[in-house]
């Protein structure tokens, strides 16, 4: 994804309404696409500069997080954070421990809107498995004050309850187009950027793009950052392998990923698990599929639910099949493809 360098964002950001001064986000994905199946990099070189009238600027990453909505996209309101220093503590003493000084960011409980300061608010749509969701629910209902986040102890993370509402999931909005829909609409965007360069799109194609960090590991159990078809649901259940299969077909053909180590903390045992290594959220992976069956249609269903790669029960390899940023968030390029 880039973003103009100098008035970066997306072109309609509801922060400012029609006051936007925004000069658009562009994905590239089926441009990288092109290069890394083609070896044509016109789409990419088309893509250096900033297309807006008159700004000519060069395009940049866009980092940060992007909200979908159907086929519109939003940016959720950053909080501000700072460095707090932290003394570290002795576990067998209980106590201050000589020289260990640590710093960490945290969230500020305030938040610069419009150059005042207001209170930081937090808001989500939470889903989850029945148990943590009645959980969630009685602590919600019950306490109005809740602590969130780690080194509660230490007097972060209390958070008030401001306002929460139990919705039916199939009542949801912004609900997601169904994945037959959106492997379609991807495969026709695609054959169109292909014929617009001269190219001929081949098999049908899967894109896969992270909504959390997802960890694999190699035949070696050594991490690996290219998992294959055959690797997501590598961890399966007896129940899965079905899926598991339908899924070892996929041939991987190219990837747009970054590394990233990933920490968490094992409350029962009081103990860190140990780190790993794994592909950072906002990473895509394509994949060339033989067909399109209802098997596998059945499998994309599952891993959009389940997740993939390792560790899935604690969050990690969230995963949007075929996302509608990659085919319709193009604010740079004139669509359709001229
Ligand atoms: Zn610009």
């Amino acid at each position: 994804m880039r973003t103009c360098k100098r008035h970066g964002g997306l072109r309609d950001d509801s922060d400012h309404g029609a006051e936007s001064q925004n000069h658009g986000a562009e994905d590239l994905l089926f441009d990288a696409l092109l290069f890394s199946l083609y070896d044509n990099g016109d789409g990419l070189r088309e893509l250096r500069l900033c297309g807006a009238e008159g700004c000519g600027q060069v395009l940049d990453q866009m980092g940060g997080f992007i909200g979908v909505g159907g086929d519109t996209f939003y940016r959720p309101p950053t909080p501000d954070t700072r460095t707090q220093a932290h003394v570290g503590l002795d576990r067998r003493r209980r106590g201050a421990s000589s020289g260990v000084l640590y710093s960490r960011e945290v969230l500020s409980e305030k938040t610069t809107v419009d150059s005042t300061l207001v209170p930081t608010r937090l808001q989500a749509d939470v889903t989850g498995p029945e148990p943590v969701m009645t959980a969630l629910l009685r602590a919600l209902r019950s306490e109005p004050v809740l602590r969130v986040g780690t080194a509660r102890s230490r007097g972060l993370g209390t958070c008030a309850v401001e306002q929460f509402e139990e919705v039916d999931q199939a009542a949801a909005i912004p609900t997601a187009a169904p994945i037959a829909d959106r492997v379609r609409q991807f495969n026709e965007h695609w054959a169109a950027r292909c014929q617009s360069q001269g190219e001929s799109p081949g098999n049908p194609l899967i894109a896969l793009t992270l909504q959390t960090p997802a960890l694999f590991t190699d035949a070696f159990l050594e991490p690996t950052l290219s998992p294959t078809g055959a690797d997501l649901l590598q961890a399966a259940f007896e129940s899965e392998e079905a899926h598991a299969d339908a899924l070892s077909p996929l041939t991987k053909v190219h990837q747009i990923a970054r590394p990233r180590q990933v920490q968490s903390w094992n409350g029962l045992a009081g103990f860190p698990h140990s780190s790993g290594l794994g592909l950072a959220a906002g990473s895509v992976l394509v994949f060339e599929a033989p067909d399109l069956g209802d098997a596998l249609f059945g499998a994309l269903r599952h891993i959009e639910e389940a997740g993939i790669g390792l560790r899935r029960h604690f969050g990690f390899g969230r995963v949007r099949v075929c996302s509608p940023i990659h085919t319709h968030l193009h604010e740079h390029m004139p669509q359709p493809y001229a």
